[in-house]
């Protein structure tokens, strides 16, 4: 049995690296960066105003003053989108707006609430510093910096940089296309009456918003029987043309558990089987037809937690990302908890506006009403306690 992290790092060092795409950045929310973005232009492309107001040469206000206001010629005006053609000479200023390139000479702006116009003269009252209601040409990034590093994982205040810097599309890691095969002879398909010694199927639509949650193209197929054929016969479709498998089911020790010997079957290797966490113990990954095989436990608890910690990383950094964690929420326990077992338990918990954390629902890994109430997981350490009112980290659904 490995531990976690050992578990993590060897499916890391397995895995295949998807290609990259250019998509336009409207799609592109959420995608794996392939290449480091470097700025095209200088922001703000150049010295610019950032009030409504009066351009100046802000030497000639030095003599400016409630008292005295210092009245100046009106020589051109220039609204936002517009450039002025003229260099604005001594004494005089130029109508501005906020975004309005500076007039070439000016140096500062007056803003509006500081002057007085009387027809094509403006008055004003105070001094200003150089560059004073100016924005500067490239004070926020330079032509050629880095603005975004390859590997980062896009989100909507990513896209501005890269719109505001003029680009239309980027190029992100493809999204992996998941089959998502579920086993059992015992699994109905809901929207039928439920046959004796049956259960709906519900570990596939989880999976699958998952799966889309981190950009994969999921696919399901009715669940297959426990059925050396039948399972290794939907292994080998669709191991053609999907990059990784996601399996549910079988990959226990009963006489019913078919997923390994399907491997076997067509020539697939296991890597490991069985991880040290609670839920989610008999997991197993492996390769089929070249392909990453996934094997999830049934139990939609446990299937669903194994997904978190050891699946949805890896398709994460075969569209090359380099940071896999989730949404995170940190909170205070209401009530102690010890996990006396010998592997760590992810206990299912809530999370509350105030950042109270508490243990929620029935434990079990069969249990999909208790594991619907939950917010999250609780990693609790084999032999661990952990105190009423310790602060603590969930994992959080991000689907
Ligand atoms: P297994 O891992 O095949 O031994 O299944 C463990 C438990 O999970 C059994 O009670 C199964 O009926 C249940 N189970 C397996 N697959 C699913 C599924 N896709 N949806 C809901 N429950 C499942
Ligand atoms: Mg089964």
């Amino acid at each position: 049995m490995l531990d976690l992290n050992e578990a993590q790092r060897q499916i890391r060092a397995r895995l295949p690296q998807l290609a990259a795409e250019t998509v336009p950045l409207s799609e592109s929310n959420g995608r794996i960066l392939a290449r480091d973005v470097l700025a095209g232009i200088d922001l703000p492309p150049a010295d610019n105003s950032s009030v409504d107001g009066y351009a100046v040469r802000s030497s000639d206000l030095a003599l400016a003053s409630a008292e005295r206001a210092a009245g100046f010629k009106v020589a051109a005006t220039v609204p936002a989108g517009a450039v002025s053609n003229e260099a604005l000479v001594a004494g005089a200023c130029a109508r501005v707006f906020t975004g309005s390139y500076l007039p070439e000479g000016a140096d500062a702006v007056v803003m509006q609430e500081d002057t007085r116009r009387e027809g094509d003269t403006a008055y004003f009252s105070v001094r200003v510093k150089p560059w004073q209601n100016v924005r500067l040409r490239g004070e926020d990034v330079r032509s050629g910096a880095k603005v975004l590093a390859a590997g980062l994982r896009m989100q909507a205040r990513h896209l501005g940089v890269l719109a505001g810097t003029g680009q239309t599309e980027t190029e992100v890691g493809c999204r992996p296309r998941v089959a998502l095969l579920a086993t059992g002879r015992e699994l109905q398909a809901p929207g039928t009456a439920l046959r004796p010694g049956s259960i709906y199927e519900s570990n596939r639509i989880v999976l699958a918003e998952a799966v889309r949650a981190v950009n994969g193209v999921p696919l399901t197929i009715p669940p297959v029987a426990d059925e050396l054929e039948a399972i290794a016969t939907s292994l080998r479709q669709l191991a053609e043309d999907h990059d990784v498998l996601i399996t549910t089911g079988g990959v226990s020790v009963g006489d019913h558990d078919l997923i390994r010997p399907a491997m076997e079957a067509l020539g697939g290797t296991i890597r490991f089987w069985r991880v040290r966490m609670r839920p989610g113990k008999p997991f197993l990954f492996g390769e089929v037809l070249g392909k990453p095989l996934f094997g999830l436990p049934g139990n939609p608890v446990s299937a669903i937690t194994s997904f978190v910690y050891l699946v949805r990383p890896a398709l994460l950094v075969m569209q090359g990302a380099s940071d896999t964690a989730g949404p995170r929420a940190c909170g205070r326990l209401t009530r102690a908890v010890e996990n006396r077992a010998g592997r760590p338990h992810f206990l299912r918990v809530s999370v509350g506006r105030d950042g109270s954390v508490c243990p929620v629902g029935l434990q079990g890994s069969h249990a999909i009403y208790g594991l619907s109430q939950a917010d999250g997981w609780l990693r609790v350490d084999a032999g661990c306690q952990l105190a009423n009112g310790q602060e603590v980290t969930v994992t959080l659904w991000d689907c």
